[in-house]
């Protein structure tokens, strides 16, 4: 059963909410997973994907598929350094099944977005991370506003006190890694992230908010 609090004190409140939601089923959206998410208070570098796939559904934990070995290998992050290195989340957080064209998988809706954004919110006013990662045109356009992956993938962007380093999605679906000039702007927001990463390890973690969104 879904349940929304008001206001969440806590990461471990939110994510028990989270971890049962079906606000989109309630809606009507087809959904084929229930919600998957990672990650723990302190965890200062927060990755957001679009949603994940039929593996990440099954096994309930985001990353592991193709797209996943392909992101860790550009950010030369095993897979337990990564876990433990970011809080994954999405921009919905269920498997939303197979494109209707059966060419991939199927776009998150923008009410099933709306509906979802909620427990990003909260994530981010709890975690206060320091470090964002908008991954591909869906998260970057969510976090920064940005229409186009070429004028953002290799800059790095102020987002409040945190800075955010945008990548494009490591599926590769869109082609636009086939061109050798965005790779090299892949390389650059890799690099990018590998120095806030090293800059910010130094720094304790900061305390929680807990003030509504
Ligand atoms: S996609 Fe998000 S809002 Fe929709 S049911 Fe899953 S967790 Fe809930």
């Amino acid at each position: 059963m879904t349940r929304r609090r008001t206001s969440y004190r806590s990461l471990t409140s939110l994510q028990r909410d989270n971890a049962r939601c079906r606000a989109c089923a309630d809606a009507g959206h087809r959904l084929e997973s229930l919600p998957v998410f990672q990650g723990g208070p302190g965890q200062r570098a927060y990755i957001l994907g679009q949603a994940p796939g039929a593996v990440e559904g099954e096994e309930r934990r985001p990353w592991r598929g193709r797209a996943g070995r392909t992101l860790r290998r550009w950010l030369e992050l095993d897979e337990e350094s990564f876990y433990a290195t970011f809080y994954c989340a999405s921009m919905t957080r269920c498997y939303p099944g197979k494109a209707p064209s059966g060419r991939g998988d199927r776009t998150p809706t923008p009410e099933e977005r709306r509906l979802c954004a909620f427990w990003r919110e909260w994530e981010l006013r709890l975690l206060r991370p320091r470090l964002l990662v908008p991954v591909g045109g869906l998260a970057i356009r969510a976090l920064l506003g940005v229409p186009s992956l070429a004028e953002c993938v290799g800059r790095r962007f102020d987002y409040g006190d945190a800075v955010a380093v945008p990548l494009p999605h490591p599926s590769g679906a869109s082609g636009w890694l086939n061109d050798a000039a965005n790779r090299e702007r892949v390389a650059e927001a890799a690099a990018l992230i590998r120095t806030e990463l090293a800059a910010f390890s130094a720094f304790p973690p900061r305390s929680s908010a807990g003030s509504p969104p």
